[in-house]
């Protein structure tokens, strides 16, 4: 049955939308309709921009304790209806269901729950010689969001945005947008007050655009492609607007001559293809010593072969699809050009998996013998494309890794810790992880170079929706 959503979510109720126009989202692993939701307007976009701008005074002036018992409680809904959410973003993005539970799910749980506690520990005033400085709310805040880890990255914005004191209008990606409402169900159901929390669905240069530009937005929270990111910069720069960047990727994973190879080429292969390769922070380049290169194809392609894609919902494979027939089109065309290019196709390619005709699945693929200014090692793919770029030297290795307009993530296998953690230090990306370090949900997120400006989880995240005020006395 399809999901049908008519209404936005705008000062503290649901407001039916004035246009008839729908945005479609379909399954991913069949192609068939899962759900409809409105296509906004700009003058719905602008009512939601004026509430939250009403809201805003008034919330700011709540205690941190009061705001970090509303987001607590959003953390419990949230957790409580994590199955549905998981079940949700396994059909709209395509994640299997047994990731998107603790992944999907699980990480805006945490997130909220995270930030309510943070709100009530802060330091929000430090005498400094003859000042007090006071840390106060930015306004109102546009969270724009993509659809790859979509309720994730809402929560990264909202939950942070709302403990600070400020208060939010979210535009979801219109390619997933179904767990934007039900978090917006929970909002409504634990009594937030009317106008912090706003949605309104529609596309990025109608709805997106208008929430920008809106003289009462003070700040934009933007996570999505470079692209767009630069057009939302460009929007707020009319007046000098914060903004909060997270875009794209292409991270590098160096693997030294001296590294437990059968780990290292195991663990790398599956950090490209979760979420079947559409994951900002994706560690697509493996660059790998010249004489072990026959070796290290050879562990690549079982660990592939150990992926083989299938239903995300009922299948027990843990790579799903892609989210959309546009994406599984872009993602061919770039295998196409890396063979084209000269690349060497080791395993996969554009041929669908067997039996998977309908859905948008793609093969797992490995390009060989990659040479770093080929289109396939400089563009994010976002898609289960891994490339393997042989380098000669450890300087030439940390030059490839560096060699790019983004600087997301990256990761370093060595033979000690002490080793890797020398290589990280030399890698301009926001993240690195060591020989497989896991993933902190409270550690800072975000790029160097293209890839962003500022950071979201954790400390620094909470931070980027603050002013500080210095108050000078005798
Ligand atoms: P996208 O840029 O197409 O869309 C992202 C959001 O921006 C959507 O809500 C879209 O409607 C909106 N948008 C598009 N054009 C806009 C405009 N002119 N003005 C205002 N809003 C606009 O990106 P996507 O395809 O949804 O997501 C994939 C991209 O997101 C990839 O490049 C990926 O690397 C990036 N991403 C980055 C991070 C990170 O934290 N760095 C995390 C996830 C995804």
């Amino acid at each position: 049955m399809t999901i049908v959503r008519d209404s936005f979510y705008i000062d503290g109720e649901w407001v039916k939308a004035t246009s008839t126009d729908v945005l479609e989202v379909t399954t991913s692993s069949t192609g068939e309709l899962y759900a409809t939701v409105p296509a906004g307007t700009v003058e719905e976009a602008n009512s939601a921009v004026e509430a939250a701008s009403r809201a805003f005074s008034a919330w700011a002036n709540t205690s941190p304790k009061e705001r970090g018992e509303l987001l607590m409680r959003i953390s419990e809904k949230l957790a409580e209806r994590s199955d549905e959410i998981a079940l949700d973003i396994a059909h709209e993005v395509g994640m299997p269901l047994m990731l998107s539970k603790g992944i999907q799910a699980g990480l805006p749980t945490m997130t909220f729950a995270d930030n309510a506690q943070r709100a009530m520990d802060f330091t929000w005033e430090e005498e400094v010689g003859n000042s007090t400085l006071v840390r106060e709310p930015v306004g109102v805040v546009a969270a724009i969001t993509p659809w790859n880890y979509p309720l994730h990255q809402i929560a990264n914005k909202v939950a942070a945005a709302l403990a600070a004191g400020c208060t939010v209008v979210v535009k979801p990606s219109e390619v997933a947008p179904i767990n934007a409402f039900i978090l917006a169900d929970i909002v409504h159901e634990i009594g937030l007050p009317k106008g912090v929390f706003n949605l309104v669905t529609g596309l990025g240069p109608v709805v997106g655009e208008a929430i920008v530009a809106h003289p009462k937005t003070d700040m934009v929270s933007f996570t999505g492609s470079t692209r767009a990111g630069k057009r939302v910069m460009q929007i707020a720069a009319e007046m000098v607007k914060r903004v909060s960047l997270e875009l794209g990727g292409k991270s590098a994973n160096i693997i030294l001559e001296d590294a437990d190879l059968s780990r290292a080429v195991g663990d790398g292969v599956f950090k490209c293809y979760l979420n079947s390769g559409q994951t900002c922070s994706a560690l697509t380049r493996m660059v790998v010593p010249r004489s072990r290169l026959s070796e290290i194809e050879d562990l690549a392609i079982t660990a592939a072969s150990g992926l083989t894609p299938g239903d995300p919902v009922s299948g027990s494979s843990l790579l799903g699809p892609l989210v959309s027939a546009v994406q599984q089109q872009r993602v061919r065309d770039y295998i196409t050009k890396g063979v084209d290019e000269g690349a060497r196709l080791i395993f996969g390619g554009t041929t669908p998996p067997e039996g998977l005709e309908k859905g948008y699945y793609v093969a797992p693929t490995i390009f060989s013998d990659v040479r770093n200014d080929m289109t396939i090692a400089q563009e994010e793919i976002f898609g289960p494309v891994l490339s393997i770029i042989p380098y000669d030297s450890e300087d030439e290795a940390i030059a490839i890794a560096n060699d790019s307009n983004y600087g997301l993530a990256g990761g370093v296998w060595a033979g000690s810790d002490e080793k890797a953690f020398e290589v990280a230090r030399k890698i301009r990306t926001g993240q690195v992880e060591i020989n497989g370090g896991n993933f902190n949900v409270v550690a800072p997120f975000g790029g160097y170079k293209q890839s962003g400006i500022g950071r979201e989880l954790g400390q620094y995240g909470f931070e980027e929706f603050l002013e500080v005020k210095a108050i000078q006395h005798n």
